[in-house]
């Protein structure tokens, strides 16, 4: 562990990990690794801080129902209360309140404890200490952006959840109910909406913000009258946001929840960082409003050399569309992607294999549950005549009656033919 005691400092000077970076430590994290760096619980840290500052410790003192990672006035105390300590600067930005006053608390942070296992199996990897990043305590950031997973909350040993840090003896990692390793399990692949949302918010940790409390109103009033020539009804209509919720931040001093600011960046194609750097100046507004379901990477233009192709971004892609709802064939897949089929194979040939036996499966099922469907049909056509009192009924007279896609399947008259006769008394 990285530790340091700095000159008259009374706590161990620990760094907090990946500061300015996208996957930044929280609060929370840095807190127990302080904790276990002097070798006590942090619940004892916890109330030893608060003796050492005057402060009252209630009998049932949890130290971890304190805000660590959030933006309330709370977490700045304690973040300016442990940079005393260590005489490490700064301890603020590893919370969100250097956004406080540009955006809103209301579910600003997850009250379920989550993380992504692969951050935490790369940690182990280097042997580093596995830590928290404060992106996982952001409600809005539901993936993580370099592993374009889904953040999981439950342990993979108990399958208990809120076991990350609540608890009186914490190792950032580990579970806190069966002391198994939390890197331990397989997740879902991310949506790109998703993997897009979090990369935006990301964006924005890196640098605080350079809009000051005093400059939130002109801000705002710049984005309605640059997206929406000064009018909040067509400004609401364009990002999607509720008419009384914009007329809240001019009328009575609200600001914007992180969901609203997403949709501001979206609509307006400028990124977080830069809004709230009040980097207006070359901003240019996209002409037709973006959707949430954008790929992350372009597709390869046609024509391009095998060599040149992004095969990991391409790999990536086939995963996706294997994760997709509807199953597409790998002729559709080459369409999309304007790769020819020898080149996936050849590069991709596991995301191929899996792609085409997932549509063939498809394929079968639907042709089995049409199947079904007409054998279903055919006999209740065949029951209705005989109820009237007739022998029975043709083909041609059942096959003007079946569901479009039924009259379209191969060989459908022959399908049909074959359920009279097994009909047949
Ligand atoms: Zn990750
Ligand atoms: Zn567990």
């Amino acid at each position: 562990m990285n530790v340091l005691i700095a000159p008259r400092s009374t706590l161990h000077a620990l760094q907090p990990i990946g500061q300015n970076t996208s996957s930044m430590e929280s609060l929370t994290s840095y807190f127990c690794r302080l904790a276990h760096s002097h070798g006590i619980k942090a619940r004892d840290l916890a109330a030893w801080i608060l003796s050492h500052f005057g402060q009252p410790i209630p009998d049932d003192y949890k130290w971890y129902r304190r805000a660590f990672s959030g933006s309330s006035s709370e977490t700045e105390q304690w973040s300016s209360w442990i940079a005393t300590l260590t005489g490490v600067g700064g301890l603020d930005r590893i919370t969100l309140t250097p956004w406080r006053h540009l955006v809103s608390r209301s579910s600003l942070t997850s009250r379920i404890d989550r993380w992504c296992p692969y951050c935490l199996q790369d940690d182990r990897a280097v042997h580093q200490s596995p830590y928290l990043r404060l992106s996982w305590d952001i409600t809005s950031v539901t993936a993580c952006s370099q592993h374009k997973v889904n953040l999981v909350s439950t342990c993979p040993h108990c399958e208990r959840s809120n076991i990350r840090h609540r608890a009186s003896t914490v190792i950032p990692g580990y579970c806190t109910a069966c002391g198994g390793f939390l890197g331990e399990q397989s997740t879902r692949l991310a949506e790109p909406a998703e993997i897009w949302q979090t990369a935006r918010i990301e964006q924005m940790l890196t640098c605080p913000p350079q809009i000051a409390v005093d400059q939130v109103t002109t801000l705002l009033e710049t984005l309605v009258e640059r997206m929406a020539h000064n009018r909040i009804a067509t400004f609401s209509r364009k990002t999607g946001l509720s008419k009384s919720g914009v007329w809240h931040w001019f009328n009575k001093g609200g600001i914007p929840t992180l969901q609203a600011w997403l949709a501001i960046s979206l609509h307006g194609g400028i990124g977080l960082d830069r809004l709230f750097a009040g980097d207006l100046e070359n901003w240019v507004i996209p002409e037709c409003s973006s959707q949430l379901s954008i790929p992350l990477n372009h597709s390869p233009r046609k024509g391009i050399r095998s060599r040149l192709l992004d095969w990991p971004a391409i790999r990536y892609r086939l995963r996706l569309i294997l994760e997709a709802p509807e199953p597409i064939s790998l002729a559709q897949v080459g369409q999309q992607l304007e790769i020819d089929h020898a080149q996936l194979y050849q590069n991709a040939n596991l995301e191929v294999r899996a792609i085409i036996s997932r549509h063939q499966q498809h394929r079968a099922g639907s042709r089995d549950d049409r199947m079904q469907r007409l054998q279903d049909q055919v006999t209740e056509l065949l029951q209705e005549r005989w109820a009237d009192g007739y022998a029975g009924i043709s083909a041609r007279e059942v096959w003007p009656r079946l569901d479009q896609d039924l009259k379209a399947m191969r060989h459908s008259f022959r399908c049909i033919d074959a359920t009279i006769a097994a009909n047949d008394p």
